[in-house]
């Protein structure tokens, strides 16, 4: 094993599920890491799941809040553990780095600007997830939800709005229908982006209606209490149509946040990024070594809690062969 006396911490941008695991993957081989996240709790997107996470291998969770008070234990055992050896993890929490640039002078080197602070890399990871897309409304953004859920008992007599017509929207229907009198899903298309098993599923459930071709305008809170959310037609009709809601969900998507990226590597058209089997980033298909990318902001990746578990992995491995030349 050729290791060297004090590598230089290797620094990971994004403290969800891609990050946090590449840093497990790391204290376990006793490489220091410096960990970046703008929010102040760990694991991303893992916060914003409402329901039941039934599809990771080896464990089950009642909802995203539980897995992600599962992933700061995991953090913070492997960092007692590596800090018998000395080895340390940094985690700065609510830090948000701004811009990234390259140092090609003797060795790469890569910079980091945050808001107070300038740190410096040699062996830098970026797994920054996915952010939801807003809407623009012309009144009434703010009574609009993008994550959380609804309580069993005091919403069985509601009624629920949900705006999008792609996977987000056809998931969160169903972890709700089941919790309100009734639910209406919004489209703006007349066809439906969502995956056909999600949209047959919904069409069983007696108290959704699906209504397409559809673009939302505002949203107005009535005396009572009541939201009011119009929309407009689509194909030009001047007809208004009004939906009367306890709640509105926003569920328009989501986008890569890959900005810091921007100019630097190769990005697809869509923002992810392109990456090689080893995850190493790429600029004009040319490897930019030392430099590496994973979770959901990689091209062509399903969105999933276990596939950002292996590309943390699978970058911690490929970071301790290839930068520290030792197998592990
Ligand atoms: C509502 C919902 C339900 C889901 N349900 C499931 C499910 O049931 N099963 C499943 O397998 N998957 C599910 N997923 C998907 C799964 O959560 C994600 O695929 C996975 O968590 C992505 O992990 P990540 O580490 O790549 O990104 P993220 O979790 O997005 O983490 C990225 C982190 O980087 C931070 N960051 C971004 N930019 C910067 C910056 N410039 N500086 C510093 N920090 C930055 C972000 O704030 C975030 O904390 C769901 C996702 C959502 C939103």
């Amino acid at each position: 094993m050729n290791r060297p006396a004090s590598p230089d911490p290797v620094v990971i941008i994004g403290a969800g599920l891609t990050g946090v695991s590449c840093a497990l993957g790391l204290l376990e081989a006793r490489i220091p890491v410096i960990l970046l996240d703008d929010r102040e709790y760990a694991g991303g997107q893992l916060s914003e799941i409402p329901s039941k996470i039934i599809n990771f291998a080896g464990s089950h969770y009642r909802d995203g809040k539980e897995a992600s008070f599962r992933l700061l234990e995991a953090l913070n055992l492997a960092a007692q553990d590596a800090k018998r050896d000395e080895i340390t993890l940094e985690y700065r929490r609510g830090v948000k780095v701004k811009k990234i640039s390259l140092r090609q002078e003797n060795e790469n080197r890569f910079e980091l600007q945050t808001a107070s602070t300038l740190v410096s890399c040699q062996t830098l990871v970026v797994a920054t997830g996915y952010r939801e897309n807003r809407l623009e409304l012309e009144h009434g953004a703010e009574y609009l939800h993008y994550h959380g859920g609804l309580e069993n008992k005091e919403n069985s007599e509601q009624t629920a709005v949900v705006i999008g017509g792609g996977d987000s929207a056809f998931l969160h229907t169903l972890d709700i229908a089941d919790l309100c009198s009734k639910v209406y899903i919004v489209a703006r298309s007349e066809k439906l982006k969502a995956r056909p098993d999600l949209v047959e599923r919904i069409s069983k459930r007696a108290n959704v209606e699906i209504l397409k071709g559809l673009v939302p305008e505002s949203v107005k809170m009535s005396a009572a209490g009541q939201l009011l959310v119009t929309f407009s037609n689509k194909d030009g009709a001047s007809e208004k149509v009004h939906l009367h809601a306890d709640r509105i969900f926003a569920k328009v998507g989501y986008k890569p946040n890959t900005e810091i990226l921007q100019g630097l590597v190769d990005i697809s058209p869509d923002g992810h990024v392109m990456v090689e089997p080893d995850f190493c980033l790429r600029q004009k298909g040319k490897r930019i070594e030392n430099f590496y990318a994973g979770g959901d902001i990689v091209s062509g990746e399903l969105a999933r809690m276990a596939i950002s578990v292996g590309h943390g992995m699978s970058i911690a491995s490929a970071i301790i062969r290839k930068r520290f030349g030792f197998e592990y």
